[in-house]
């Protein structure tokens, strides 16, 4: 079942052969989504030049049209090479096109998604509506041969680079709420539209948008009017798969093993203390389990046997596990593990201090983890809607 064919074997060697030929200068670290990188030299721009951006992609489209295993073939390299994750147009958005829009839409998106000229922000949350985001109230109101929007949007996450909010919209309030929400593509650069950051603990920048009569032709509708809430899951259920990617964790393991053997407390190598070879031993079960998971996952999706409740397994574990490497490696480093990147004190350049700063993020993103284990309780287990008091029932992101 977890045998890599040949041809995946070969399709992971040659992405390997093409991060060790990556010069130094087009990593350019810092930045937290690849598509944030501009300039021809970056390794995104040569990841694109061969045409491997839209990899699951059919190749009418301009992809690939290889499995989704070789998707996260890619993804699992590229992470462990320390590379940061491709942005949502290709991830996330692409596919979520090819499977709802019109042909006219494929035609219009679809290549300045994969030329890198189309990136798209997350346009879900609201003030309050996260969990229960059904709960939105971003009000689109016909007007012509074009929409008028008003409203809010939180934690966009992308919205200070991307060109493009992919946004859930209310365009009939009178409806049962799942059933009266649009998604439309809005450009960033439209009138009334403002964004303002949010810092996050970990460093990253995310945004709260504001829509001030902001106006878009009626064909940026995505598929059919008021059926927008499907096409919502439809996009979260492949940012879970995103998101469970381990690759960089898999990579820091030897590192990490290394480091703990030539550094010396008290006269012995912090590798002799049984206590810290048991907890990392546990890490490295815990990785191998993460990985095995992730893909049987992306072998259903492959085989067109989608699961919300596995998708939802693969991100609760691979954020937690996160947080474990985090926790455990910090408490192993003491006082200096608190020592931040750039710092040339800090132990193994500061990694493990800034990852416990950003592993929270992960158990929010896609979902919060609390939904993911309702999600897999209910649809996995086929155990009954539970209930929760104030907030009404769980119906969030799933
Ligand atoms: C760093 C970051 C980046 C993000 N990027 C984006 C983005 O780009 N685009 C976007 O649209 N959104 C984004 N999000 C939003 C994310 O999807 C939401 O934070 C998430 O859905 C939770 O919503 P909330 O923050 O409003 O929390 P709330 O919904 O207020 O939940 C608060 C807590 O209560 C728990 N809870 C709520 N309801 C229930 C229930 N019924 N049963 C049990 N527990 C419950 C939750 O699990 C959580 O722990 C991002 C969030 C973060 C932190």
């Amino acid at each position: 079942m977890f045998d890599f064919t040949k041809e995946q074997l070969e399709w992971r060697d040659a992405v390997r052969d093409f991060i060790a030929g990556l010069d130094p200068g087009s990593r350019a670290e810092n930045v937290h989504v690849a598509s944030e990188l501009k300039g021809d030299n970056t390794w995104l721009a040569q990841l694109r030049r061969k045409g491997w951006l839209g990899i699951g992609w059919p190749r009418e489209y301009g992809g690939l049209g290889k499995s989704i295993v070789e998707q996260w073939i890619l993804i699992d390299e590229l992470t462990a090479a320390g590379l940061p994750r491709l942005g949502d147009g290709v991830n996330m958005i692409g596919p979520a096109i090819i499977e709802v829009a019109s042909e006219q839409m494929k035609r219009d998106w679809l290549p300045r998604i994969l030329s890198g000229e189309v990136e798209f922000a997350l346009g879900y949350s609201e003030p309050e509506a996260g969990t229960d985001l059904a709960r939105l109230r971003t009000r689109a109101v016909p007007d012509g041969d074009e929409f008028v929007i008003n409203g809010q949007k939180t934690w966009n996450s992308s919205g200070h680079f991307a060109t493009h909010e992919w946004l859930a919209v209310r365009t009939d309030p009178d409806a049962p709420a799942r059933e009266g929400i649009s998604i439309l593509i809005v450009p960033i650069d439209s009138p009334g539209i403002t964004v303002s950051p949010i810092w996050t603990w970990g460093g990253a920048r995310t945004n709260d948008v504001f829509f001030d009569n902001v106006r878009v032709p009626r064909a940026n509708l995505v598929g059919e009017l008021n059926k927008g809430w499907s096409y919502v899951m439809t996009a979260l259920n492949l940012e879970r798969f995103a998101i469970g990617g381990v690759g960089e964790l898999r990579a820091q393991l030897p590192v990490l093993v290394r480091f703990l053997a030539s550094t010396f407390r008290g006269g012995r190598t912090l590798w002799d203390d049984p206590r810290v070879r048991e907890r990392i031993a546990d890490l490295a079960s815990r990785l191998h389990a993460a990985r095995l998971l992730s893909l049987r996952n992306v072998r259903l999706i492959d085989r067109g046997e989608v699961s919300a409740a596995e998708s939802s397994m693969v991100k609760v574990w691979a954020s937690e596990l996160r947080m474990e490497f985090a926790d455990t490696v910090t408490e192993i480093l003491g006082a200096a593990g608190q020592l931040t990147a750039g710092d040339r004190r800090a132990p193994l350049r500061g990694e493990y201090e800034h990852l416990y700063r950003k592993a929270s993020h992960y158990r929010f993103t896609g979902g919060t983890n609390e939904i993911q284990r309702d999600l897999i309780a209910r649809r996995g287990l086929g155990l009954p809607r539970q209930s929760v008091g104030r907030r009404g029932s769980p119906t969030p992101k799933n």
